[in-house]
């Protein structure tokens, strides 16, 4: 075979979503079709985002699109925004820009994990297992809880082996919109200091929290970084601009890292990246950061459009996971075959995410991203379908 090992295991590992694809090619020039399937836009890019990249594609020197690294102001407006939000004390020096949150999970287990470590991972959860596979690092499911799909404490620790060396927290979790409280993660600690005693090896967390600024109803939110002192945080600008394909995030140290290893890590970060290639975020993208942390998505509205949803599929019978945050929305598939749902979706335009993508058979996923024209259009066949199947 002329296929890398490494190549056929990110192939293998995202079968479920690269099938889903190929389903989705149906999808192709058909008229009037409702995508309700992935967190893309589907509206004209928000005016603060336009402004901000406009004012940056003015060349301000000879070096304007030099090599570019982390740059200073950007990690400075990032740090200052971090103390604010999280009211915990980064440095500039503690952030790393790196292409959205993809290209700062690639780093941070990179970073700390070795060939053969195993990294814990939420489920159902985000692509984190091709990610591992790709860099011979070996995945290990913890089920959220089934019922609420909160984090389950006793879940992690029962999938911590001597091998661990990452535990992933992902909230706002995609794809079930929890937010995650203080307590459970706070007991998620105390489980992790045992874990890390124990095996005579620190037991590091990963706190994924691109969806950090999207929570529903004044929800608030905790970062593992609060309590938990050997967390990397991730970010993307992707999600709340609701620009994925400009690619902006960053890779954070909780200020809490003890110095010694702080000064180790960061040093490692520079030379790390580049091994990787060159995995910064584009000039033009790092200059805007001072003027998009302030540029959010319609969080008003976003909320609407999850009220009006949930309230329609909840008299039509589903059964749902209120969003507490993310721009998903996540549900038990009615007749428990969400392969089989998705496919009668499909069959009258309209086109939602089947939980096996997330290793849940039985769930599916909206992403309300979608315009409010094209939710209205999707509930008649969602109650259609919904009706059909439930009995
Ligand atoms: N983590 C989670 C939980 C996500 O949902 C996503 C994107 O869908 C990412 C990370 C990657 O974000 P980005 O594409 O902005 O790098």
């Amino acid at each position: 075979m002329e296929l890398s090992e490494r190549a056929h295991a990110a192939d293998q590992a995202i079968e479920p979503v690269t099938s889903f694809f190929l389903s989705l090619r149906a999808m192709d020039g058909q008229d009037g079709v409702v995508d309700l399937t992935f967190g893309d836009p589907h509206e004209m890019p928000l005016p603060g985002l336009v402004t901000a990249l406009r004012d940056v594609l003015e060349p301000r020197g000879t070096d304007w699109f030099a090599y570019k690294s982390s740059l200073a102001p950007a990690q400075e407006a990032i740090a200052a925004g971090l103390r604010d939000e999280l009211g915990l004390p980064f440095e500039p020096a503690d952030i790393t820009m790196t292409q959205g949150a993809f290209g700062a999970i690639a780093l941070a287990f990179r970073l700390v994990a070795d060939v053969g470590d195993e990294v814990v991972i939420p489920a159902p959860g985000w692509f984190y297992a091709p990610m591992l596979r790709a860099a011979d690092m070996v995945p290990i499911k913890a089920s959220l809880d089934p019922e609420t799909f909160d984090l389950d404490v006793d879940a992690v620790a029962r999938a911590i082996t001597p091998r661990t060396r990452v535990v992933v927290v992902n909230s706002p979790a995609n794809p079930t919109g929890r937010v995650y409280g203080r307590d459970r993660l706070a007991e998620l600690a105390a489980v992790l200091e045992d874990a890390s005693a124990r095996n005579g090896r620190r037991v590091w967390l990963l706190s994924d929290e691109p969806y950090r600024r999207i929570r529903f109803d004044g929800i608030g939110f905790t970062s593992p970084a609060a309590v938990y002192p050997w967390t990397l945080v991730d970010y993307s600008y992707g999600k709340v601009l609701l620009a994925p394909g400009q690619r902006l995030g960053y890779l954070a140290l909780s200020p809490s890292v003890p110095d010694t290893v702080r000064d180790e890590l960061r040093a490692a970060m520079l030379p790390l990246q580049l091994a990787l290639g060159w995995g910064f975020p584009d000039a033009l993208m790092q200059y805007a950061v001072p003027a998009l942390e302030t540029v959010s998505i319609d969080l008003d509205e976003l909320t609407r459009r999850r009220d009006r949803m949930v309230g329609a599929l909840a008299d039509a019978g589903y059964a749902l996971t209120v969003p507490e945050g993310t721009f998903y929305l996540w549900g038990a598939a009615p007749g428990g075959d969400a392969v089989g749902f998705a496919a009668a979706l499909a069959e009258r335009g309209v086109y939602v995410l089947p939980g096996t993508v997330f290793d849940r058979a039985g769930h599916f996923r909206i992403s309300l991203t979608a315009t409010s024209a094209m939710l209205e259009r999707a509930l008649p066949a969602l109650v259609e379908v919904g009706a059909g199947l439930v009995r």
